[in-house]
């Protein structure tokens, strides 16, 4: 399952969620070149990388996925780990942006595709802004990408409002058990 979203949305704390109350859930550990956040585990959380490394995993092949985030780092899905979960038959969880889901779906077409949406655009806004630590500049930015990141939710097979975070995890969750609960009915 790929679960991608826009920005602020809360991809991150559902992922959190899944990790701390669904053991029996395999989630994805991305490499990314951005530096670690006070708390973060390396192989944990990130395997955080330098610039020549990971382009080392990209020339050789083994990420399924890659992406420059935000202008900023690099981000990518070390491929080996998830073709061993999937082949043990685990529930596999990637959370990535937008740009990453695009290119899973070319690689893995039969993966099952989720948008964390926010409940509504001034929710989301209010998000973006909430900290009040970014430049009004930056502020324009971010709500122009989420614009257009919002824009993408058509591509996606399942639509989960991210109204409540324990609630939007266990739907997840249930899909990853029974992605069709509808055809049983
Ligand atoms: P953060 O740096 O806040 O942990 O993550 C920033 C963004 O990078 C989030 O939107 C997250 O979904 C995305 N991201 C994390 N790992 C990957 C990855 O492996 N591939 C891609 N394409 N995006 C990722």
């Amino acid at each position: 399952m790929v679960l991608a979203g826009p920005t602020a949305v809360g991809k991150g704390t559902v992922a959190a969620h899944v990790r701390q109350h669904h053991p029996e859930v395999w989630l994805s550990v991305s490499a990314t070149t951005r530096p670690p956040r006070p708390g973060e585990v390396d192989g944990h959380h990130y395997f955080f990388v330098d610039d020549a490394e990971f382009a080392r995993l990209e020339e050789e092949g083994q990420l399924l996925e890659s992406a420059v985030v935000h202008g900023r780092a690099r981000y990518g899905t070390p491929r080996g780990p998830v073709v061993q979960a999937l082949a043990e038959g685990r529930p596999a969880l990637l959370e990535i942006d937008l740009q990453g889901a695009r290119q899973v779906r070319e690689a893995m077409p039969e993966a099952l595709f989720v948008f964390l949406a926010p409940p509504s655009w001034d929710e989301l806004v209010h998000r973006l802004v909430g900290r009040g630590t970014e430049s009004e500049e930056e502020r324009e930015v971010r709500l122009r990408t989420a614009r257009t990141e919002l824009a993408a939710a058509d591509e996606f097979d399942v639509i989960i409002v991210n109204d409540d975070v324990a609630r939007a995890t266990e739907q997840l969750v249930s899909l990853m058990v029974d992605p069709n609960p509808d055809k049983d009915s």
